[in-house]
């Protein structure tokens, strides 16, 4: 299967996109993921789009297009994977059909996240990555337990300013790119309120896989 997941930044893409790979045994792309690693291992791309990131804002179209088409081109991401993060703008959006035509592959379908931007900055705001596991929390909803509190970590974006940037960026960029595959009839929108849980049943439905 090859799944896009488009959302704005903090509603659960990453998690559950996660929790699908190992599901369908597909690989997760992360560009989020992708970009931040570059920065850990301080190669170029990592270096170029450091700044860029601190504040929120996207990382220029070229530099991601070539990381993400180098990625699908990996011998893992032949018979599928999840996408997130990307396409976050209309030329990505395009840069990356015109390779899927090229190599003949088609994508099942466009995930649209929905959840509104009040929830969004509470969300973001409140949540810590540990950094031994890279398992998620969020001090609100999913606290995580108190022995491992003091290692976890804040995103450097995550904080009310970034948010801030990040989420006038989905609303004047990343949305744009949904009108492009709904008019391939690709878009379903998964209501990204509640559990997590409740939002993975929503996934797993729209996708006709049943319950794990
Ligand atoms: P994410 O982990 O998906 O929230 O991405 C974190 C940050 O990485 C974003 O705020 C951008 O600065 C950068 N980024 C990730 N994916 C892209 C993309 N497709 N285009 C431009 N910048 C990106």
């Amino acid at each position: 299967m090859r799944i896009i997941i488009i959302g704005p930044p903090g509603s659960g893409k990453g998690t559950q996109a996660k929790k699908l790979m190992q599901r369908l045994g597909i690989p997760h792309i992360s560009s989020g993921d992708m970009l931040r690693e570059a920065i850990a291992k301080g190669t170029p791309l990592g270096k170029k789009a450091a700044a860029y990131m601190k504040k929120g804002d996207l990382v220029p179209d070229d530099l991601v297009i070539e990381m993400i088409i180098q990625r699908l081109s990996q011998p893992d991401a032949k018979n599928g994977f999840i996408m997130d993060g990307f396409p976050r703008t209309l030329p990505q959006a395009e840069a990356l059909d015109k390779a899927f035509r090229q190599f003949h592959i088609k994508i099942d379908c466009v995930l649209h996240f929905d959840v509104p931007d009040e929830e969004i900055v509470t969300r973001n705001c409140a949540r810590r990555i540990d950094p031994a596991t890279g398992v998620i929390y969020n001090l609100r909803f999913d606290p995580p337990p108190k022995a491992i509190a003091s290692r976890l970590i804040q995103r450097v974006d995550d904080t009310e300013e970034a948010m801030k940037t990040r989420l006038t960026k989905y609303h004047s960029e990343t949305r744009a790119v949904l009108p492009f595959y709904e008019k391939q009839k690709l878009v379903r929108k998964i209501n990204g309120r509640g559990s997590f849980e409740d939002v993975q049943k929503r996934i797993l439905k729209t996708l006709g896989i049943g319950s794990a």
